[in-house]
């Protein structure tokens, strides 16, 4: 299967100048970048991170896509290229190939993603579909994890929470909201919400060695998180606070730079919701005093 299957990718995917060889040889050559390549991973498993009884395959390799997509925005850089390697299982694996590669190709065509090569094996288990992305950043401009200090602006992306009504399978990847925030402020810590808005932000905390004071009162709830909440008993906030997969984009920034930017129309809302402080942990304050709050959201392999 894999000869034919990947005879007809290699007609599918567009050339791009990226890519000097691509889909065909044993394996691809792709020009280097000016400044620093950045390089990620993510695999999604049927049964873990998507159902495939329930959701378009499409969907699912577009998801593939975009989550990389996101980690790179995170990262403040550009994506290039694309490296993908396919686990099928056994029956159906040409029909399930071809239309995970649907939902590929859409999303390398919407951001200018060259698909340069792969992998495609069959096995007794479920589909997994691992994307590895390439891409660049001007050197020592990558945003980090790790460089929030005290004082600092947190701001949010869009609005969070209820993505598994149907956003998670199509997020909206912020790479062109990234590059707009790097023209008005330095950024000087992001991370984006994968598993959690408190989960993610304890994480970006956690790196740079701080806490975060927060006015929850701002975090921006996603309508889906309200009417997700009519059914599962749980509030909007709680949603908001701790559902995955929103990839929305967190980021800190001198408070002087955060004002600054909110003059600016930046295509995507973009909202303060605390300030990093000293202390480490998630805080909250209520009638003066400083009460803790805990992180939440979905930890992988528990
Ligand atoms: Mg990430």
């Amino acid at each position: 299967m894999e000869h034919s299957f990947l005879a007809y990718l290699r007609g599918r995917c567009r050339k791009l100048p990226q890519v000097t060889v691509g889909i065909g040889d044993d394996a691809a050559v792709i020009e280097a970048v000016q400044g620093q390549q950045i390089a990620c991973v993510d695999q999604i498993i049927d049964g873990v991170d998507f159902l495939s009884a329930e959701h378009a395959l499409a969907d699912v390799g577009y998801k593939a896509v975009a989550i990389n997509l996101s980690d790179i925005a995170a990262m403040g850089g550009t994506p290039t290229t694309a490296l993908v390697s396919l686990s099928l299982p056994e029956q159906n694996s040409t029909r399930i190939a071809g239309e995970v590669y649907e939902g590929i190709l859409e999303a390398a065509a919407q951001f200018d993603l060259a698909i340069a090569g792969g992998d495609i094996s069959t096995y007794d288990g479920p589909l997994a579909i691992s994307v590895t992305l390439l891409g660049y950043v001007d050197k020592n401009e990558a945003f980090l994890r790790s460089g929030a200090t005290e004082g600092n602006a947190i701001l949010v992306s869009g609005a969070v929470g209820g993505s598994i009504r149907g956003r998670h399978l199509r997020p909206t990847p912020r790479l062109e909201l990234a590059k707009r925030i790097r023209q008005y402020a330095q950024v000087t810590a992001a991370i984006d919400i994968s598993d959690g808005l408190s989960l993610d932000l304890d994480r970006l905390c956690a790196a740079s060695g701080v806490g975060a004071e927060l006015d929850t009162e701002r975090i921006p709830i996603h309508e889906d998180a309200h009417a997700l909440s009519t059914t599962s008993g749980r509030t909007p906030f709680q949603h908001a606070w701790s559902d995955g997969e929103d990839f929305e984009l967190l980021i800190t920034m001198s408070q002087e730079h955060a004002d600054s930017l909110a003059a600016q129309q930046l295509g995507v809302p973009l909202t303060q919701i605390g300030n990093i402080v000293g202390r480490t942990g998630l805080w909250q304050r209520e009638q003066g005093q400083l009460k803790r709050l805990s992180p939440q959201g979905y930890i992988h392999g528990s």
